[in-house]
């Protein structure tokens, strides 16, 4: 079978091919560093996570790029009310960003590029738009005109005439020719604060989806494989993307767009404007585990809406749970031969795994393999009583591909430890104190630090968490 995903832009499934051979472009509208992630994006990078990893599976050589959104409207307000540099201000949410991408085990973009760093590409392409008549200026802000780009709407499904006398879209920008047109460059104004740019097209700061248009082109070119984000970014921000890059360049932006349904509470979107998010820190200091969040972020396909409990993040723990002892197990297991049983169950996972994944990342059979890899080798293990270094090393090498592409298989090493046994250890520690013998305490408090967990003594008893990496 062949690999296959469902592009936004044609509302199919589409065979994927991508323009060079055995090589992949993509690219992720990465965060807006004004506040701290919540899971509902992390879902989004998790996705992304996932086909970035698969298409490695598969065998190309992948290059993706994350923008950090570091200037618009809500990183400004923020330095501006604390009264610091937009840098300082943005810093501490990108440090904690990168910290939540390792605890979710999200593998490393190839390249970060920040929106202030970029500034020159962004006035050169708006440069061209003017040129070209596509934009246009009003005041001291220079505006898209959407009239000029036939194609507008196509990616959303958006009818380019309800859009030209529609509900204006930035209640601010009256002054617009028609309403869906959106500014590519912002003049400066007394609520930036100092927070602007004096450049080609004057003093301000550009428009946030400039930014996206003008980094993916300078570092993927300006024709590239795969754009993601979440479905609230197919409009307005991928389609005024599209309008600008094509406006400028003439040619056809992105292949294959793909975009993941959100994470949902109580029937909402988890959104900060709704005030009812979770930060992955939230999570963890309530005791979860970073890699049950991530099987839970990971495990239903990344185009249904998924709804958001903590019942459903500690039945993943248990799940994991019975993933890593199983790797354990085999990994310890007596000699023996099951005489090729291995090998068929091994084949069956693998074609299955693949089979799913193929199909738009369809992750459900992929997991099954894994499950029915683990219920059929423990049944051979069982009966035959051992198995052969051949065996062990095809199940072992096979799981390591598996987790290449799930990251969460296999067990890690600090988290080898279970809730309940931290909560005895916790009891002992309490123990070992009331009989005043501080040297046990000491080494029971050392023995979980080492392995991820970090006690703090309170008024209402000892609390814990797992630390994040
Ligand atoms: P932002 O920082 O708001 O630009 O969002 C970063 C990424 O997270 C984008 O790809 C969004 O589409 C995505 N996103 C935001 N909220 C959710 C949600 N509740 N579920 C899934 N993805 C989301
Ligand atoms: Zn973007």
């Amino acid at each position: 079978m062949a690999l296959t995903f469902f592009n936004t832009f044609t509302r199919r499934k589409e065979e994927f091919k991508p323009i060079i051979d055995g090589e992949v472009r993509m690219y992720t509208c990465g965060p807006t560093v004004y506040d701290f992630a919540h899971i509902g994006n992390f879902r989004a990078y998790i996705f992304e996570d996932l086909l970035r990893r698969y298409l490695i599976y598969r065998g190309f050589k992948v290059t993706q790029v994350m923008n950090l959104t570091d200037i618009d409207d809500k990183t400004i307000r923020g330095c501006n009310a604390k009264g610091i540099s937009l840098n300082d201000y943005t810093a501490i949410y990108k440090k904690a960003f990168f910290e939540d991408l390792d605890a979710l085990k999200i593998q490393s973009a190839e390249h970060y590029p920040e929106a202030t760093a970029h500034i020159k590409e962004m006035v050169d392409m708006v440069k061209i738009l003017l040129e070209k008549g596509i934009a246009y200026t009003m005041g001291s802000s220079i505006y898209y005109r959407i009239t000029e780009f036939p194609n507008y709407g196509r990616l959303s499904g958006m009818n380019l005439a309800e859009l030209k006398t529609g509900v204006r879209i930035d209640v601010e920008e009256y002054e617009k020719e028609t309403a869906a047109d959106f500014a590519l460059w912002k003049g400066w104004d007394e609520s930036d604060g100092k927070v602007f740019w004096e450049t080609e097209l004057g003093k301000g700061r550009p428009g946030w989806h400039i930014e996206c248009s003008a980094m993916s082109m300078k570092y993927l070119g300006q024709t590239f494989d795969i754009h993601t984000g979440g479905v609230d970014n197919i409009f307005p921000h991928h389609e005024n993307e599209i309008a600008q890059s094509e406006g400028a360049t003439g040619k056809r932006f992105v292949n294959y767009w793909m975009h993941n349904a959100h994470l949902m509470v109580e029937g909402r979107k988890m959104a900060k404007s709704f005030n009812n998010f979770y930060t992955l820190k939230d999570l963890l200091n309530r005791g979860l585990h970073p890699l049950a969040v991530r099987y839970v972020l990971l495990s239903t396909h990344y185009r249904q809406q998924l709804n958001f409990t903590f019942d459903g993040v500690k039945a993943a723990l248990a799940s994991l749970q019975r993933l890593w002892d199983f790797h354990t197990n085999i990994t310890d297991a007596p000699h023996g031969d099951s005489g090729g049983r291995i090998s068929s169950l091994v084949r069956e996972a693998r074609e299955k795994f693949i089979g799913g994944l193929d199909d738009d990342l369809n992750v459900s059979p992929a997991f099954a393999a894994v499950f029915d890899l683990v219920k059929g080798a423990n049944i051979v293990l069982s009966e035959v009583g051992g198995l052969s270094p051949a065996e062990k090393r095809e199940i072992l090498e096979t799981w390591d591909g598996f987790d290449s592409v799930l990251g969460v298989i296999k067990p890690p090493e600090e988290s080898l430890i279970i809730d309940e046994e931290i909560e005895r250890l916790i009891q002992e520690r309490i123990d070992a104190r009331k009989r005043k013998d501080y040297a046990e305490s000491d080494r029971i408090r050392d023995h979980l630090s080492g392995k991820g967990i970090i006690l703090e003594d309170t008024k209402i008893g000892t609390k814990w968490k797992r630390k994040v990496k």
